[in-house]
């Protein structure tokens, strides 16, 4: 039988796909060093685990939960967000997901209608595009130079803005490129979205990791205006090593989360209880274990920037937020005789057993993501290997 014209039109996951690939070698014994995967290679905290088990243990995570989530837990969300954002809500402004990309998933579903526009700056994190396609919505990508650090500016959205744009999303940090927008950056775009009615998505999710003194301006926090006009989107993978959880949520307009809790409660009934019991021990319990992790990815950022940046041709600026290294690669390329970025990702990980996720898949194939969510002794091994695979070609 025919697959759905929708399901053939969809790209899976580059992430994904290059992590199984790198995975499918190492069990086959192959020494490969895997730079691929967007996770916390530290376990879930012990405090969060134990939470998980007394909720087994007492039996209440036998059982399905309301579609939106445990009261409990969208509690605990609106304390987050008052004690991170300074902003009030209420349970009924909050949706506990299979994961924020389910957020996202929902979010679409529940306001595009066929042909609505969806602005999305590039680089842009793989799903978005796809996952609005799915909604029968338009993405309009808008290319953001690295000389600009990879952030949009209000110019360029009004370039692109037609009666028929929605929504628009912003990932800061970002990833792939782990770049954050400024406090003044942020109120420009909120005051525009406010101005022409768009809906900001505000995909927060690596909020917490931010490095060097840098810091985080959630932009619904800019004024009561940019709050009503937005929707944030966060969740506990990233920042309380819980991506096996499957726990994020999102925060915003009433109808708009009634509507996507709708689409939920007829999909997926709810999320897994046992991992809502532990999110609540996440988001309102002790965060020392956030900072500490945090810590250890701004310790390995600045010891191995310098030895990427230095590699032949990598042309990259030091991020401040998220675990990812974005160089673009174009003169590595013409050096070691490529065209093609993806080919280039190909031979490196056949040649030097080295895996790297292409740009292509972010919308920007002159680069590579290399993600530092891992020890440093395989980094610095991978950063070595690069080299000496880039010297064999040259
Ligand atoms: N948004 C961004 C920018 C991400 O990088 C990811 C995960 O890689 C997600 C959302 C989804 O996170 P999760 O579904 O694990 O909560």
């Amino acid at each position: 039988m025919d697959i759905s014209r929708r399901a053939q039109k969809l790209e899976p996951s580059v992430t994904l796909a290059a992590s199984a690939k790198a995975n499918a070698l190492k069990a086959e014994g192959k020494d490969v060093l895997s730079l691929t995967v967007g996770e916390p290679d530290f376990t879930t905290p012990k405090n969060i685990q134990q939470a998980a088990i007394q909720a087994i243990e007492s039996g209440k995570a036998s059982y399905y939960t309301p579609s939106a989530g445990i009261k409990e837990l969208r509690e605990a969300v609106v304390t987050h967000i008052e004690r991170y954002y300074q902003l009030n809500y209420e349970a009924k402004n909050v949706i506990v997901t299979d994961g924020a990309k389910f957020a996202l998933y929902l979010l679409f579903q529940a306001v595009l209608n066929p042909k609505d526009e969806v602005i999305i700056p590039v680089p842009y994190w793989v799903s978005y595009g796809e996952q609005v396609k799915l909604a029968e919505g338009v993405p309009v990508f808008i290319s953001c130079a690295q000389e600009n650090k990879f952030k949009v500016t209000v110019e360029q959205l009004e370039k692109a803005r037609t009666e028929k744009t929605k929504l628009l999303i912003l990932n800061s940090p970002s990833n792939p490129t782990g770049m954050i927008y400024s406090q003044e950056e942020l109120r420009e775009i909120g005051e525009w979205a406010v101005l022409n009615d768009i809906l900001i998505v505000s995909d927060d999710i690596y909020g917490r990791l931010v490095y060097n003194g840098a810091t985080f301006t959630p932009i619904a926090t800019l004024s009561q205006a940019i709050q009503k006009q937005t929707i944030i989107i966060n969740g506990v993978s990233k920042s309380y090593a819980m991506t096996g959880w499957r726990i994020g949520y999102a925060v915003g307009d009433e109808t708009i989360i009634s509507a996507m809790n709708d689409i939920a409660s007829q999909s997926t009934s709810n999320p897994t209880a046992v991992s809502q019991y532990a999110a609540i021990e996440a988001l309102v319990g002790e965060q020392d274990t956030v900072e500490t992790m945090r810590q250890a990815f701004e310790a390995r950022l600045n010891e191995i920037y310098p030895l990427f940046a230095a590699l032949p041709g990598f042309k990259l600026e030091k991020p401040h937020g998220a675990f990812y290294l974005f160089p673009n690669i174009k003169e590595t390329l013409l050096m070691c005789g490529y065209t093609d970025v993806t080919k280039w990702v190909d031979d490196l990980l056949a040649e030097a057993q080295v895996a790297l996720v292409t740009g292509a898949g972010f919308g920007a194939p002159e680069n590579v993501r290399i993600s530092y969510a891992t020890d440093l002794e395989t980094l610095k091994e991978a950063a070595k290997r690069i080299e000496k695979f880039i010297e064999t070609k040259t």
